[in-house]
């Protein structure tokens, strides 16, 4: 029977942790059952990351590395990691160690108990996080619970188990930005959030910008949810219905003879009228540009070259 578990980890510029991170995985996982591969994704780093995976993975007969192509972002190379995987649970962290190997164990228990996926998620506010992230992180799970169909537990992290049946469900999604915190949830199963304390990036910089980060709120809600196109219709029917309401009124004045000091009212409603048009055009626009996207088809990650056996 297959009990072998499969680690994967997105790694973009994290030359300095890669060493580090084997040597902990490895030191948590000596005294559990279970035999493990470690599946290290370069997601186009600039730094040395692949040179040290490569020279781990001579080394150390658990570490396997998958070099993509270009930088396709953190859902992306999770999602290369998990489809090469072949193991019965397959395991998402980050390089950096802010994500406690030791959680590990705990996870491994709740599987045994028959849990298909065990997710975790920031036990307080993170405490190594800015006051700006904190409260940027509280707005963006506001944001997404409340536009979309999907519910997240604030500060719910890519650190989970999922067992082969759920792998075997995501392999066959095929949706042109991924957005992986969301799919597991819309995936169902029996599936449990433990807490965990995250520690301190262990070396180098965070690679997610502001700019990055905006990206993916609108990424997950617009995956989860065309609300915003609803929203989009109520507030032009509101509008169109006020500008109704306004036409005899202002018809009314012209013939009062009255009409001309009207000027600043009628920019004023132009201005108003023409923000809500772009705005309403907008939002039919990201949709179609996403439709777009997803009617090309193009693969989600591309492989330059890996020691792992590929599957597809
Ligand atoms: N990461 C990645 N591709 C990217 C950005 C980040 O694979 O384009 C990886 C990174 O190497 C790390 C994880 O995603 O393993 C989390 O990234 P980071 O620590 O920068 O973000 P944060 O801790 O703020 O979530
Ligand atoms: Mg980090």
């Amino acid at each position: 029977m297959n009990r072998k578990l499969s680690i994967v980890i997105p790694c973009h510029n994290e030359e300095q942790n890669i060493e580090h991170l084997i040597a902990e995985i490895d030191r948590t996982l000596a005294d559990i059952d279970y035999p493990y591969d470690l599946i290290l994704v370069d997601d186009g780093s600039r730094d040395k990351t692949i040179d040290v995976l490569k020279s781990a993975s001579s080394r150390n007969t658990h570490v396997f590395y998958v070099e993509l192509s270009r930088n396709f972002g953190k859902d992306q190379a999770m999602k290369a990691g998990i489809e090469i995987a072949n193991g019965a649970a397959v395991i998402t962290m980050d390089a950096d160690l802010q994500h406690p190997p030791e959680k590990i164990k705990e996870m491994i228990k709740s599987w045994e108990e028959g849990y298909d996926i065990v997710y975790t998620y920031r036990a307080e506010a993170n405490p190594h996080a800015s006051r700006n992230q904190q409260r940027g992180s509280r707005v963006f799970y506001k944001a997404i619970n409340a536009i979309s169909d999907i519910q997240l537990e604030s500060g719910i992290a890519d650190f989970r188990l999922m067992d082969a049946r759920v792998i075997a469900e995501l392999r066959k999604i095929d949706e042109y930005e991924i957005f992986l915190r969301g799919i597991i949830k819309w995936v169902g199963f029996k599936q449990k959030g433990i807490p965990y304390t995250p520690a301190e990036r262990h070396m180098g910089e965070a690679s997610y910008s502001y700019k990055k980060l905006i990206k993916l709120a609108v990424t997950s809600v617009m995956a989860f949810s065309v609300r915003p196109l609803y929203i989009a219709t109520g507030l032009g029917l509101f509008f169109s219905l006020s500008a109704t309401l306004y036409i005899p009124y202002i018809l009314i004045s012209y013939l009062a003879g009255y009409a001309v000091s009207g000027w600043t009212s009628l920019l004023a409603t132009v201005v108003f009228f023409g923000g809500i048009q772009l705005m309403v055009l907008g939002i039919i626009g990201m949709y179609l540009g996403k439709l777009f996207m997803q009617a090309k088809h193009r693969p989600n990650y591309i492989i330059r070259s890996t020691n792992l056996e590929q599957t597809k």
